[in-house]
């Protein structure tokens, strides 16, 4: 099935940090492969602004480098990469100084999107937000694209939604997860709410209860500094999960319309029941065989109590869940790369079969990542004579397999999102008043940590995690499943 492309019209796509990490791996390439895709039009413009002095043509070899080692190699003919090139600006500028805006200013097109990246550290937003203000170029129709993290806490939340609120009205904030920009992510919502067969049952009466896991395998990589500041909570947590918690648990919105399904999420958080401490687990990785360094030598810290892994039992106080546990965990530098989740469904009421036909309850699977896809498991006879046992089989669908054209991977969630920032679309993005409802949740958690001097238990990297979050399960009589080790 080849996907439809529907090209925008002409935009200026202005990227503050266009040298840096971000735009080199995900926001150039994808650029490139919307460009590929036809989605692109010639006319439309792609500004970097970053503090270092290149040249247009200095840029433009570098992003070259970026595209051939990051885009996908099928993709990168030079035919086509010539031609993205010549989309592409530079301006030096500084953040904080008055060099170069007067030159940004000049490259836009009049009558056109207007868009500005803010890929950069978080410290410089509000410089931003000032001077595209201060240079003319806060048009009413022109919108801005935030990064994570969104504020440390509650205030710093506040405060920089306040900061931007001076400068830009709420329809003009794109606050990325970029976690709502994958294509199972989304297909949550078309699971849920094209298909009659899951909603009816997709209550506490139904749902025994719901896992989800975010696993990596990675450590801190060269974020140290920031992660030793964060944590799994602020990093993982209280965004990424928090967010895949909220399309799980919502209710139907009216349309599939930005201020309509962000409501619905919102109520979810706001319906969280604070977290009891002894349904929290965190975690802290150690080194692998002196193959790698354990969090501590890691982020250079030796004392450090910073969590790399969370589990948690939490509750959703309304009518449709009262009663039914979400089990959320997230780790680095585990056994393997495993984001899904699982829809455990009840047992059936009453076994025609007897007792040694065994339990046996439906499971649905929804994997982000790897191999995206859903996985159904349902209850059969077990083939062959002797009686009546059963055996749960997967129902499984792959969607590479089941929808992907020929050699055609699925748009990454950078591309599709900055594409929907193009079009004006923002229900993909978080509001500020769900950014501040997930600080406030999280806020006491970590303010409890602290004040009790907690420490996180050590793990093996290379495992799946502490075996206190396998106790948190079991206590429930219940088991993880979703990183095999
Ligand atoms: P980086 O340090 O690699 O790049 C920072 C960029 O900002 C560079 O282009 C630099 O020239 C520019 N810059 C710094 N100070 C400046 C100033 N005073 N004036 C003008 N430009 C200045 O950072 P990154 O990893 O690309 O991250 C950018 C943002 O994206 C951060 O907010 C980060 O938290 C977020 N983010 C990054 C990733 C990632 O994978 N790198 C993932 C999620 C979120």
């Amino acid at each position: 099935m080849v996907s439809r492309v529907i090209p925008v019209d002409p935009f200026d796509l202005v990227i503050f940090g266009g040298t840096g990490d971000l735009a080199r791996r995900k926001i150039l390439p994808g650029l490139f492969r919307r460009f590929c895709a036809g989605q692109i039009p010639d006319a439309a413009a792609i500004i970097a602004a970053a503090r270092s002095p290149h040249s247009v043509d200095e840029y433009r070899a570098l992003t070259a480098d970026a595209i051939r080692e990051f885009s996908g190699v099928a993709l990168c003919n030079d035919d086509r990469l010539q031609a993205f090139l010549k989309r592409l600006d530079y301006v030096p500028i500084d953040a904080r100084g008055i060099d170069g805006w007067a030159a940004l200013a000049a490259r836009l097109s009049p009558d056109r999107v207007h868009a500005f990246y803010f890929s950069v550290g978080p410290g410089l937003f509000a410089d931003l937000a000032e001077r595209i203000h201060l240079h003319g170029m806060a048009s009413p129709d022109c919108r801005i694209v935030v990064e994570k993290p969104f504020g440390h806490d509650l205030a710093s939340a506040r405060d920089l939604n306040a900061t931007l609120a001076a400068h830009f009205d709420e329809g003009q904030i794109y606050r990325i997860d970029h976690y709502l920009g994958k294509e199972t992510v989304q297909n949550l919502m078309a699971i849920r709410f094209g298909n009659m067969l899951f909603e009816p049952l997709w209550n506490s009466q139904y749902v025994d209860h719901i896992q989800v896991t975010v696993a990596e395998t990675v450590g801190v990589g060269g974020r140290g500094e920031y992660y030793d500041r964060a944590g799994a909570m602020r990093d993982m947590m209280q965004n990424h999960l928090m967010q895949l918690l909220c399309l799980i648990a919502m209710e139907p919105p009216a349309k599939f319309d930005p201020d309509a399904v962000r409501d619905e999420k919102l109520k979810v958080i706001r319906a969280l029941d604070p977290v009891e401490p002894h349904h929290i687990v965190r975690g802290q990785y150690e080194a692998l065989d002196g193959e790698h360094p354990g969090y501590r030598e890691a982020v250079n810290q030796p004392r450090s109590t910073t969590e790399s892994y969370v589990a948690m039992k939490v509750h959703i106080s309304n009518w449709r869940w009262a009663g039914t546990p979400f089990y959320l965990r997230t780790g680095k530098r585990l056994v393997a790369r495993s984001s899904v989740i699982n829809v455990m469904f009840k047992d059936a009421p009453h076994s025609i079969f007897g007792p040694e036909a065994g339990r046996h309850a439906n499971l649905l699977s929804i994997r982000l990542q790897p191999n995206e896809g859903i996985t159904l498991q349902v209850t059969i006879k077990e083939p062959g004579p002797g009686g009546m046992r059963l055996v749960d089989v997967p129902l499984d669908m792959t969607f590479a397999e089941a929808l992907g054209p020929e050699g055609e991977d699925p748009p990454d969630a950078y591309e599709r999102l900055i594409m929907d920032v193009i079009r004006g679309n923002q229900t993909l993005f978080m509001r500020g008043d769900e950014v501040e409802a997930a600080w406030a949740w999280t806020d006491p958690i970590i303010a409890g940590w602290q004040a009790r001097g907690e420490v996180p238990k050590p793990y093996d990297s290379g495992s799946v995690g502490p075996g206190d979050a396998d106790l948190l399960m079991k206590r429930d009589h219940r088991e993880w499943r979703g990183i095999k080790p």
